[in-house]
């Protein structure tokens, strides 16, 4: 059991340990997949980014480039005009330029000494404002009239003619001897509709835009607090990535990002103008990579995630069918199929479990082996089904009376065991005794009426024995003395019983070696007729003779060759003994007809007719020389079935002898049906006919009612002249008994025979 068990175990273990390595490598193929997409997808967002910003960088550079270029040849044309004189007459001039750039939202003149002459956002004749009273703004154009570059990017300013934040380019036309004669201005306002980078396809939520090596933005988009932005330097991590790295030339930041409406981690690119003092960057918010990632995987991730949750969860849903169908088996590897009991093995665990609690406990319990008597005749005489069924009947009638706590386990055949825990002696003889009380009454199987008993033997622990093995086997060896003691019955262990199951054992073997070794013979005891004293038959009786010569009476061994079955083939061996005898009597003449005792497990032998019809016509013998004897108690065990087997043997022409009759318990109604010749009536109440004023009764009784009934009667032991006289004189009609003849050799049988007349008569 043990290594299918284990087979048992081998396989869910097998199939777990893959399920677990699938469920892991398809974590980790998962997991690795994830980590290098996300490396992926990070380093195209940095390329993407950097792209961008180099994208920027360039249209920015070419749109100062122009924009630059148009302010000089601007310049020039102006130059040749009366700008300075009558600024007015250039405004057309002005207006066409703007139109070539729309980015750029007004253009203004200044004189040399600072003075604005024209501004295009200022309607001619109208007051135009006077950047001298304003230092910053004074201080800046001082700047850029002495700035040696052909034209100067100015930082954003909050401009005072078109209202809004604005940053300049600013150019310079100078004279023949390079004195500044008037600065062009054009206005380019920080809206990023309209302006030179508009159509970069930045990512949503990116911020583009210019930084300044000094710390301010150029331009930045989108925006929303104008002078939070541009009026301070900034903080944030682009710049801190420029100031680290003097001269870089495009690099890439992440950090916090601190302005009002961007909070928040944020990573991107930045790559210098060529001929700017300024950088072009591109940030995104840093989740910008997840959501791409997410994007990008999503199908792959979900698709062999839910693809990994639905393998294990399958596999979890097999394995746990596997445990429960492998529960299942183990399970019913412990139980009985018939009558699903725990069998042997679960109830050897369930003991050593309770030797373990009693043990730490200091408490008792009781093993009670319970074997059903002469199960086999049933098996035998109803056939295996009806047998099975009982047995379901007995689980049943036993659970009746068992209690919650208590365990009834099956063994096997007709054996039960139970397990009473925690239970005193007191408590155990209750029990047993009520076990024997509801195997009184009759269990209805198929169509039959069966009644059956038990035969308990019990055990205490701790003290009949303080292991599982001896335990059972004295409840064992308690049982068998139960049904020493005469069945339907119960014995608690004794020390001594154990030598007397080892006699029993010693006496089995020895009844096999007596069989094999022909070491039985016959007696025969004379049967008389009363009135006239002659011998009309006799009574076949077996005795063993022992290896060392001893001669062992029937009341020694018939019981245990009934027991074990023995008795079939010692049956037989008379049967053929007492036929081969009555074959060499009437080879001399002598005709008699003798009785053999035939025992319960014989009479329930379903090849018994075949058997005597065998031995009868082996011997060519008439029926009419063999008479059969049963005991009473023996054909009331199941009255129904005796009446059909004894039909049987009448059938064949074999008369049919109640022997012990009396000490049975015979119904009448069923005695009035039974096909038996005769009734023998028990020697116990010929023993008290002229002592016992019951005894003296009975045998009345019987007498009359074997008269009633047509029946032949014989009296059995028969030792004194009164109980002759006296069963003669109540018209008893045969006897034997040592006042007769004790059971003699066939010789002196048949000497006997000679002497009482020469002749004996074939009994009717
Ligand atoms: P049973 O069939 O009732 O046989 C009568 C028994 O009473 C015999 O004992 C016999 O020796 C004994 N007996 C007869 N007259 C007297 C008497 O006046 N006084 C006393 N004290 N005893 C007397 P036995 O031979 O020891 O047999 C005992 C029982 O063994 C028999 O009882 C019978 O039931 C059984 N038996 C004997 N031989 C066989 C056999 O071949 N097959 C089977 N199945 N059973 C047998
Ligand atoms: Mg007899
Ligand atoms: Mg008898």
């Amino acid at each position: 059991m043990g290594l299918s068990t284990d087979n048992h175990a081998a396989f869910p273990k097998v199939l777990r340990n893959a399920v677990l390595a699938f469920m892991l490598g398809g974590s980790l193929a998962i997991g690795a997949y994830g980590v290098y997409s996300w490396q992926r997808e990070q380093h195209e967002v940095r390329e993407n980014l950097t792209i961008l910003s180099s994208f920027l960088a360039s249209a920015s550079q070419s749109f100062f480039d122009s924009l630059g270029n148009g302010l000089v040849s601007l310049g020039h044309s102006l130059d040749k005009s009366r700008v300075l004189e009558t600024p007015e007459v250039v405004r057309a001039e002005l207006e066409a330029f703007q139109l070539r750039y729309p980015e750029v939202k007004a253009i203004a003149i200044f004189a040399a000494d600072g003075k604005m002459l024209l501004n295009t956002a200022v309607a001619p004749n109208q007051p135009l404002p006077d950047l001298r009273i304003d230092p910053p703004y004074n201080r800046q154009l001082v700047a850029d009239f002495n700035a040696p570059q052909r034209y100067v990017i100015g930082a954003p300013e909050y401009g005072k003619a078109i209202q809004r934040w604005r940053f300049a380019l600013r150019h310079v036309v100078r004279g023949t001897g390079g004195e500044p004669r008037f600065l062009i201005q054009a206005a380019i306002p920080l809206e990023r509709e309209g302006t030179f980078l508009h159509q970069l396809p930045a990512p949503a939520n990116s911020i583009i835009g210019l930084l300044r090596e000094d710390g301010y933005q150029q331009a930045r988009w989108p925006i929303s607090e104008s002078q939070e932005v541009y009026g301070q330097p900034s903080k944030g991590p682009a710049l801190r990535m420029i100031q680290e790295h003097p001269g870089i030339r495009t690099g890439f930041f992440s950090g916090m990002s601190l302005w009002p409406g961007n909070k928040g981690e944020r990573i991107g690119a930045f790559t210098r103008l060529s001929n700017a003092k300024m950088y072009a960057y591109v940030s995104v918010p840093a989740d910008h990579v997840w959501r791409r990632w997410w994007l990008h995987n999503q199908p792959v991730m979900i698709v062999s995630l839910v693809f990994l949750v639905l393998f294990g969860f399958m596999a979890y849903r097999i394995t746990l069918r596997e445990r429960y169908h492998r529960g299942e088996l183990i399970d019913q590897s412990r139980r009985d199929a018939l009558t699903g009991l725990p069998n042997r093995a679960a109830v050897e665990e369930a003991i050593q479990h309770c030797i373990k609690m009693a043990h730490s406990t200091r408490c008792q319990f009781t093993v009670l082996f319970l074997d059903i008597d002469r199960f086999k005749d049933v098996n035998d005489s109803y056939g295996h089904i009806i047998g099975d069924q009982l047995l379901v009947e007995i689980t049943k009638l036993i659970q009746s009376v068992l209690r919650g706590g208590d365990m009834l386990a099956r063994l096997g055949g007709d054996e039960f065991l139970i397990v009473l825990p925690t239970s005193d002696t007191e408590m155990t003889l209750q029990i047993t005794q009520r076990l024997l009380q509801v195997f009184q009454k009759n269990l209805t199987v198929g169509e039959y009426s069966l009644r059956v008993t038990p035969s308990i033997g019990i055990a205490l622990y701790p003290e009949h024995g303080e292991d599982v093995g001896t335990l059972l086997q004295h409840a064992d060896t308690a049982m068998y003395e139960a049904k020493r003691e005469g069945r339907n019955a119960f014995s608690f262990y004794a020390e001594q019983m154990g030598a007397r199951v080892r006699q029993r054992v010693q006496l089995d073997g020895e009844l096999r070696e007596a069989i094999r070794l022909d070491a039985f013979h016959m007696l025969y005891q004379p049967v008389v007729e009363l009135e006239s004293g002659r011998i009309v038959g006799a009574e076949a009786l077996v005795r063993w003779t022992k290896p060392d010569g001893e001669v062992v009476l029937p009341d020694q061994f018939i019981a245990a060759a009934e027991e074990s079955g023995l008795i079939l083939q010692l049956g037989e061996w008379v049967l053929r003994n007492v036929c081969g005898q009555i074959k060499r009597w009437s080879a001399e003449g002598v005709h008699v007809s003798i009785a053999v005792n035939i025992s319960p497990r014989q009479f329930q032998d379903p090849d018994l007719v075949a058997k005597i019809e065998m031995a009868l016509r082996e011997f060519d013998l008439a029926p009419g020389v063999l008479e059969l004897e049963i005991t009473e108690t023996a054909a009331m065990l199941d009255p129904e079935s005796s009446m059909r087997i004894m039909g049987k043997l009448k059938a064949l022409g074999i008369s049919i002898a109640i022997d012990d009759f009396g000490t049975g318990y015979s119904s009448l109604a069923y005695l009035k049906r039974i096909p038996a010749d005769k009734i023998k009536i028990d020697k116990t109440f010929v023993d008290g006919l002229n002592t016992d004023v019951d005894d003296n009764a009975i045998v009345h009784t019987i007498l009359a009612l074997a008269k009633l009934l047509e029946k032949n009667t014989v009296a059995e032991g028969v030792e004194t002249e009164d109980q002759f006289n006296t069963l003669r004189g109540l018209g008893c009609k045969l006897a034997q008994g040592y006042l007769i003849s004790r059971p003699v050799p066939p010789e002196a049988f048949m000497r006997l025979v000679q002497q009482n007349g020469g002749t004996a008569l074939i009994s009717a």
